[in-house]
C-alpha cells in the first residue's frame, strides 16, 4: 500500500449509468483540485478509482472482475472502490485482495479528503443519512454533456436496489443547474442531457418543480439540445408533454420506463402506475410529435411474471406506437421486498422472453426509422471515426452518418434523411 502525496497521479475506471459517469467526473475535478493530477496515457497510476454499480446481478460481477483486472494490471496502485456495489456490498469488497479503501455512495464525495487523511479501509455512511446533493456533469465525446439535476429515489419499486445504494430523492437548485448549462455553453457544448435517478421528481428538496427546471433550462442561450433522459411515466405530467411539444431546445425524444406491460406485474413490482396511464402518454405524445421517437425500458421474468402475465405485456407492448425496447431480464437484489414473491422464472424462460422482446424492438426501431426518410432534420456531429464515416444524431434521436470531416465535429447540419444517411439497418 503506498502513501499518499498530492503530486500523485489518478485514474478512473466507471462501471453503471450516465449518473456514475458525471459523478466520476466531478470527482477528478475535486482531484484537481486538490494538486492530483490525472494519469498520462500508457502511465502507472498511482491512485485508481473503481466507481461501481449495483443495478443488477451482472453489474456487480462486471464490478469484481474490473477490481482483479485494475489489481493485476498495476500491483502497486492504491485502489479505491466505491459507488453503488461499494455502498451495499463493503464488508465483501474489503475483504478482496488489494483493495485498499471502500468509500460509500455519498463518501466518494471527499475523496481528496480521505485520501490525504483517512486511514481507515473502510468509510460507508448510512444511506438514510445521505442528505447533500452534489452537482456533476460530463462531457462525453465533446458533443454530449450530462448534467446531474438529481440523486436517490423515495419509490422502493420491489425489484430495485438503487434507493439503499444512493438514498432518499433530493435535487440540485435551478439556479444552480442553469449556471452549470451556461458553462458548458461558454465551454461550447450543445447538447445535455438531463440525469438522475428519478428526474420527474425532482423539486422535493428545493420546492420546485420539473416543469420549472425545463423551462429556466429552455432559456440557456448558446445551447442548441437539451434531453430528458429517463422519467417516470407518473411524473411524465401532461404539461411537460405539452411542454417539450413547443419548446425550442427540448428535443422530441423520451426514455420511458414501463417495465412490465400486465396490471398484475406493475402492481407486484409496486410501480405507481397502469398500463391504461402508460398508453396515456404514448399517445399524447404521438399526438403533439408525431415524429417524437420513445424508447421503453422492460423488465422480463420478474418473480410473479407468469407465461400468460408475459403474453399480457408482449401484447400490450406491441400495441404502442414507440421506438425502441431497452430490455432487462430481472436479477434478485439482496433485502428487496420482490424476494418475498414466491413464483420464479426460469432463466431459459428469461432468454426466451427477453429474445421476443428484442425481435418487437427491432421492428419498431426500423418502422420509426422507415418513417423518418425524407423528413427534414437536424444533426449533432460527433467525434467517433469508424470506417472512415462519422455520426450524429437528429433531435429526434434518429442515428446518421457522413463521410468522416474533422471539422464537422459538435457542428449542426440540416438534412432530409435518406435510406444511405441512415447509420441503421432498414
Ligand atoms: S423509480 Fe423504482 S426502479 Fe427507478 S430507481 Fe427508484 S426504486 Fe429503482
Amino acid at each position: 500500500m503506498c502513501t499518499m502525496e498530492s503530486t500523485k497521479s489518478f485514474a478512473f475506471y466507471t462501471l453503471g449509468c450516465k449518473l456514475n459517469f458525471a459523478e466520476s467526473s466531478y470527482l477528478g475535478k475535486t482531484l484537481l483540485q486538490n494538486g492530483f493530477r490525472k494519469a498520462e496515457k500508457g502511465e502507472t497510476p498511482s491512485i485508481c478509482v473503481i466507481n461501481t454499480c449495483t443495478v443488477t446481478d451482472t453489474a456487480d460481477k462486471k464490478c469484481r472482475q474490473t477490481i482483479h483486472k485494475i489489481r493485476k494490471q498495476y500491483p502497486d496502485t492504491y485502489l479505491i472502490v466505491t459507488g453503488c456495489y461499494a455502498q451495499l456490498s463493503a464488508e465483501s469488497i474489503a475483504l478482496m485482495e488489494g483493495v485498499d479503501k471502500v468509500l460509500g455512495a455519498n463518501d466518494k464525495f471527499e475523496i481528496p479528503q480521505h485520501l490525504l487523511t483517512g486511514n481507515h479501509q473502510l468509510q460507508v455512511s448510512d444511506t438514510k443519512k445521505i442528505t447533500p446533493f452534489y452537482p456533476s456533469c460530463s462531457a462525453e465525446d465533446r458533443t454530449r454533456h450530462f448534467l446531474k439535476v438529481q440523486d436517490g429515489c423515495d419509490y422502493f419499486c420491489t425489484y430495485c436496489a438503487i434507493p439503499y445504494a444512493r438514498g432518499r430523492s433530493r435535487n440540485g437548485a435551478i439556479a444552480d443547474l442553469v449556471k452549470q448549462a451556461q458553462e458548458v455553453a461558454q465551454n461550447g457544448g450543445k447538447e445535455i442531457i438531463l440525469t438522475g435517478v428519478n428526474i420527474g421528481d425532482f423539486g422535493k428538496s428545493t420546492g420546485e418543480t420539473c416543469l420549472q427546471l425545463l423551462q429556466a433550462l429552455d432559456q440557456v442561450e448558446g445551447i442548441e439540445r437539451f434531453r430528458i433522459s429517463s422519467i417516470e411515466p407518473n411524473l411524465l405530467t401532461d404539461e411537460i408533454i405539452d411542454f417539450v411539444a413547443s419548446s425550442k431546445r427540448f428535443a422530441p425524444h423520451f426514455h420511458i420506463p414501463l417495465q412490465a406491460g400486465s396490471n398484475a406485474v406493475l402492481t407486484l413490482m409496486h410501480r405507481r402506475y397502469d398500463t391504461s396511464l402508460f398508453a396515456h402518454k404514448i399517445q399524447l405524445i404521438k399526438q403533439k410529435m408525431p415524429h417524437a421517437f420513445i424508447g421503453v425500458d422492460v423488465i422480463v421474468g420478474m418473480r410473479g411474471e407468469t407465461d400468460e402475465l408475459f403474453e399480457q405485456s408482449y401484447q400490450f407492448i406491441a400495441s404502442l406506437p414507440i421506438s425502441e425496447l431497452h430490455v432487462f431480464s430481472y436479477s434478485e437484489r439482496a433485502g428487496t421486498a420482490a424476494l418475498r414473491i414466491p413464483y420464479k422464472v426460469s432463466p431459459a424462460i428469461k432468454k426466451e422472453r427477453s429474445h421476443r422482446l428484442l425481435t418487437l424492438s427491432n421492428a419498431k426501431k426500423q418502422a420509426f426509422y422507415q418513417s423518418q426518410l425524407g423528413t427534414q432534420r437536424s444533426v449533432l456531429w460527433e467525434s467517433t471515426k469508424k470506417n472512415g464515416y462519422m455520426s450524429g444524431f437528429t433531435e429526434n434521436y434518429v442515428k446518421v452518418k457522413q463521410p468522416y470531416q474533422a471539422d464537422k465535429i459538435n457542428t449542426l447540419t440540416s438534412l432530409t434523411l435518406t435510406p444511405e444517411q441512415l447509420d441503421y439497418e432498414i
